[in-house]
């Protein structure tokens, strides 16, 4: 029997396959824990996110930000299809350029970019650079003077929408500009002729999931747009609404989990925020290019994470554990963040999914949970305190923790000497190759000196 749960995962004969590759074999032969990528989902969801987005707002330009994922296998993907890319830091550049994409086709964000990354992006002379603030333009301005050349330049501003998720549009946050200081500050910058001012720019958070937030925030940049172009004559290159679009993380093969946060279920689709913004756009007084920067939406749903179970208990009050060579070394963001990720139990897939397990990481840190214990001790916790999984599940089995491709693979780390896992991609002919290899125990001190 075959049950297709997507176009790229599906179950036949008691087994899980992803774009037809056999996920047991897999934590078998590549051992785990190890983060599994389909080539075909990340360039569906490239696809995908271009065509509505041009179907609405001809004029637009996706940048891939790197920030996601920055693996070098996917951005050559990405690449490929006719992306463009956002970076935030010299090192990342770096990797945008190794992967392919071309200076012309680089936007670069950051709050606190230094001069030496500013000096390695205006040298290669990429599309834009968003700054930040008044001290940063006026550092560009000195930088590309020396340099004997003019540099593209955008302005980050704050549109004062507080996104339901992770907010980075009020200017009670570190970022940006605010909107009474703009027209000053690009009178200033058009008396350096160093600068060229292509456009503003703003990103109001990740997983934004409220449609009113994305109408707000496209309106208030395009009112500024408008009295930068009746104030000033300058029309602008382009306007950057930045990333934020929602994925779904509830969305799995057994039963959603009712208990989580609100902004985890995506609950708008990109079509409909293409729509909404392309809509604003259209009200202003001249034609410009529309650029965002998804990342989360491109690779979140392309990438799963194979974990073993390790260990299990459970207390006389009836509660039952399970331990996972997974915790948060590998996935960050369930810790900082309190992010949910679906898990399933892989070696029962066709077993019912119906008893409660509390889930554990390997690392020595009471925090190493996959349930909010902060917030379970106050009476408000973000993550369901239980994850449903087949009552026999045990040592031995094998999870897959799903949607795991977004600042997950990104942002792993060594502590308690905890080895970074190998990361895999299935290619579109079903070969594996492993993009990323296990690191050893050597490169646990390979950069220490003794
Ligand atoms: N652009 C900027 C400036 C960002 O800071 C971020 C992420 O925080 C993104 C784009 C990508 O956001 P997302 O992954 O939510 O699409």
């Amino acid at each position: 029997m075959c049950t297709c749960i997507s176009k790229h995962l599906e179950v036949e004969n008691d087994r899980l396959y992803l774009d037809g590759v056999d996920l047991l074999q897999i934590a078998e032969d590549y051992k785990t824990p190890v983060f599994i990528f389909s080539e075909s989902k990340i360039r569906e969801n490239a696809r995908l996110i271009s065509d509505v987005f041009k179907q609405e707002y001809g004029d637009c330009y996706i940048h891939y930000a790197l920030k996601a994922n920055s693996i070098l296998s996917i951005l050559r993907i990405l690449k490929s299809e006719q992306l463009r890319c956002e970076v935030s830091s010299g090192g990342e550049l770096y990797k945008a350029l190794k992967a392919g994409f071309k200076p012309e086709d680089i936007v670069f964000n950051g709050p606190g970019k230094t001069l030496e990354e500013l000096k390695y992006a205006v040298e290669l002379g990429i599309d834009c650079i968003n700054v930040d603030s008044l001290y940063e333009l006026d550092l560009l301005a000195n930088l590309a003077e020396k340099l004997k050349t003019r540099v593209g330049v955008s302005i980050r501003i704050t549109p004062e929408v507080s996104a339901p998720s992770i907010k980075t549009g009020l200017s009670k946050t570190k970022f940006g500009v605010e909107i009474n200081q703009v027209v000053k500050m690009i009178r200033h910058a058009l008396e350096k002729r160093n600068l060229n001012i292509k456009g503003i720019h703003t990103h109001i958070g990740s997983q934004v999931t409220d449609i009113a937030s994305w109408s707000k925030a496209s309106m208030v940049v395009v009112r500024l747009a408008d009295q930068i172009y009746e104030d000033l004559g300058l029309e602008l290159d382009h306007i950057n609404m930045g990333g934020g679009l929602p994925e779904d993380y509830t969305e799995t093969i057994i039963e959603r989990d009712t208990d989580v946060s609100s902004y985890l279920w995506g609950s708008i689709g990109i079509s409909e925020i293409a729509k909404t913004v392309s809509k604003s756009f259209k009200e202003l007084k001249y034609n410009t290019k529309l650029y965002i920067e998804p990342g989360r939406k491109i690779v979140a749903d392309t990438c799963l994470l194979l974990t073993k179970v390790v260990n299990f208990k459970e207390r006389s009050f009836g509660e039952k554990w399970l331990i996972v060579d997974a915790g948060f070394n590998i996935l960050p963001s369930m810790r900082i963040l309190r992010w949910y990720y679906p898990v399933i139990n892989i070696s029962r897939i066709n077993e019912k999914h119906d008893s409660p397990f509390r889930i554990g990481g390997p690392l020595c840190d009471g925090e190493d949970v996959y349930h909010d214990v902060e917030g379970e001790e106050l009476g408000n916790p973000r993550l369901p305190k239980y994850r449903r999984l087949p009552m026999n599940s045990q040592p031995g089995d094998v999870l897959a923790i799903l949607h795991t491709g977004a600042y997950g693979p990104e942002i792993t780390m060594n502590f308690n000497g905890m080895l970074r896992p190998a990361y895999l991609m299935i290619l579109q002919n079903r070969v594996v190759k492993v993009i990323r290899r296990r690191e050893t125990l050597n490169d646990l001190v390979s950069y220490e000196e003794v």
